[in-house]
């Protein structure tokens, strides 16, 4: 360990990194390079929707390196206009644009709700209302909408047109509309901020505020669609709508991809030449794109996910019942938890690795769990047993700190 703390990298050292490197991956198990196996409740940051080594992932992905990688958005893909029109069947949206990360499917969608006004004869509409702790990405536009000081520091001067809201203020958010706000973008669930959810009935209240003012409604479902609450998108739990929303982690199951959906009336200015990518909806992604829908879509799969996230939740209970010194509370919905603990959750999601349980640190002192949606009661149990060792941990830890 030490040794290698000595090796020096050469990666830009913008992550602290755990001194952990995996060789492979089954299902929801990684493998270091020494053969140590550890459950992956991170699911590399709700990235790896099946698993790891999913057998028809890995099918799709070989048939397509053997057909064509790439060809460029000059030609048609038809894989592409496949998974496009699946997305569309399965949504409220009309039109897809295909990107390869979150942040570009922000960006697409920033462009977008500015676009849609500067068609409709009112270009001074350009500034988007945000909530304070969101996430939508680290690019200078996203980070902007983002608002969080920490990651705007030092890159100069914050880009314009974003104004954010304290979280759950519906008046503070009602006054700061103004003639210039042309769209409302929130996540439906703030995940790096710390899995807090925006209540269904405040949803349906932006939806209706948008409605009111003529301003489009966005959600970032980066981190919280295809699947991840139990629903293929969380908005579908409101019971309402957005008229553009963005999704990336989940879809590709590991392979980057992003995606931008809107509605007709949404994207309607977004005609040829407005926005482009090199990258975006490349025949290898989208190869993946359609097998990741093929199994996530297929009849029952999210109704267990729904059952696991339960089952899972109510295990979290029982183990802040059982160590209510570490946990203060559990939030989430489907298989994006969140564990709320009273010592500081880099320790939390450490005592946890020492476990071989892996886990994401959020916002508001938040441990997330997002094990890859497959996961079986079996995995909940062994979860279970793992985070209720690493609470013991921290108990001992802090009964030694208190005795010195
Ligand atoms: C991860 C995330 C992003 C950014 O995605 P990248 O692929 O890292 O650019 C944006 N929004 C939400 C809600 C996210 O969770």
């Amino acid at each position: 360990m030490a040794e290698e703390s000595l090796k020096p990298s050469p990666l830009l050292p913008t992550f602290a990194r755990a001194d952990l490197s995996f060789e492979r991956g089954e299902g929801p198990w990684l493998f270091t390079d020494r053969g140590e196996r550890y459950l992956d409740f991170g699911a590399g940051i709700a990235v790896n929707a099946l698993g790891h080594a999913h057998p028809h992932l890995i099918e799709a992905l070989e048939a397509q390196a053997r057909k064509v990688w790439h060809v460029s958005n000059l030609f048609r893909i038809p894989e592409g206009e496949k998974l496009a029109q699946r997305l569309v069947d399965a949504t409220f949206a009309d039109t897809v644009f295909f990107a390869n990360s979150g942040a570009e499917a922000n960006e697409a969608a920033i462009k977008m709700a500015r676009k849609y006004h500067a068609v409709n004869g009112q270009p001074e509409r350009f500034r988007i209302l945000t909530v304070e702790g969101a996430f939508h990405g680290r690019t200078l536009a996203t980070l902007a909408a983002g608002g969080q000081q920490k990651y705007l520091e030092g890159f100069g001067p914050k880009a314009d047109g974003f104004d954010q809201v304290p979280y759950g203020d519906h008046e503070a958010l009602k006054a700061a509309i103004t003639p210039e706000t042309a769209a409302i973008m929130v996540e439906p669930i703030q995940a790096e901020g710390g899995v807090r959810a925006i209540p269904p009935q405040c949803l349906r209240g932006l939806r209706q505020l948008c409605d009111e003012h003529g301003m489009l409604l966005i959600f970032d479902e980066v981190q919280t669609g295809v699947g991840r609450t139990g629903k293929f998108f969380a908005y579908e739990r409101a019971g309402v709508t957005p008229d553009i929303m963005s999704v990336a982690k989940g879809i590709g199951g590991g392979f980057p991809l992003g995606a931008c959906l809107a509605t007709r009336e949404a994207g309607k200015g977004m005609t040829a030449g407005t926005h482009g990518t090199t990258f975006g909806g490349n025949p290898l992604a989208m190869a993946v794109g359609n097998a990741v829908l093929d199994v996530v879509l297929a009849p029952g799969f999210l109704e267990n996910v729904e059952r696991t996230g339960l089952k899972l939740k109510q295990r979290l209970a029982e183990l802040k019942d059982r160590h209510p010194s570490v946990i203060e509370e559990i939030r989430g919905e489907g298989l994006l938890l969140g564990i709320r603990t009273r010592a500081s959750n880099v320790e939390f999601a450490a005592a946890a690795r020492e476990e071989h349980l892996l886990s994401i640190p959020a916002g508001d002192n938040v441990v997330r769990l997002l094990p890859p949606l497959i996961i079986s009661d079996a995995d909940v149990a062994e979860a279970f047993d793992r985070l209720d060792r690493a609470c013991g941990r921290i108990e001992r830890a802090a009964q030694k700190g208190a005795a010195a």
